[in-house]
């Protein structure tokens, strides 16, 4: 048995221990500082524990496990929804010390039709027939001005988008939501 190739062990403090996640089991846990520390180390007292959670693998049965995940990855993918985003700028009314996009796009565009028009047209061929929904995305994709409310409003007619969900940025009070529209035959 040996540690497997998909943990990821990472420090969240020197007080906070440490976090253990396995992409292919999809386990995550939290583990304290000496334990997570020993993990580091790759030393262990809980095989079974391990074992049972997809940590802890025969790299054989894992190879196995990583193939037939993969294959049903590739056959979902023609069917399931597909994720588009949408951004109409990078603008923002917060300023979060820790923004990673404050340098992108400050000013709001204008009017994006055309830009919206392209988008639409560039949706309906390469996704044609297949179910998806956009995510509208900033900076802050609902500032309080006309170009954001044409945006929204272009954004959720049928039949281009049955849903649309909106992440306002990260310091907003909403966080997200999600508009859920029939789609017109
Ligand atoms: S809310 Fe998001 S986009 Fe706006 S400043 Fe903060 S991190 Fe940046």
């Amino acid at each position: 048995m040996e540690l497997s190739q998909h943990n990821i062990l990472t420090q969240l403090g020197e007080e906070s221990g440490w976090l253990l996640v396995n992409l292919l089991s999809g386990e995550a846990d939290q583990l304290g500082p000496e334990e997570g520390e020993r993990l580091s180390r790759g030393e262990y007292e809980n095989p079974a524990e391990l074992t049972l959670k997809g940590y802890l693998v025969k790299p054989e049965e894992e190879a196995r496990r990583y193939k037939r995940a993969y294959l049903d990855f590739v056959e979902s993918r023609a069917t399931d929804e597909v994720q588009l985003f949408y951004v109409p700028s990078y603008a923002c009314n917060f300023d979060c010390a820790y923004c990673y996009q404050a340098g992108y796009e400050p000013e709001q565009r204008g009017d994006q039709d055309a830009v919206l028009d392209a988008f639409f047209a560039y949706v309906e061929g390469a996704f044609a027939g297949r179910r998806k929904y956009v995510t509208l995305f900033g900076g802050e994709p609902l500032l309080p001005n006309a170009a954001s409310v044409r945006v929204v409003r272009r954004l959720v007619a049928p039949p281009v988008c049955p849903a649309v969900r909106e992440q306002a940025g990260a310091g907003a009070r909403l966080r997200e939501r999600q508009v859920r529209l029939p789609v017109r035959a």
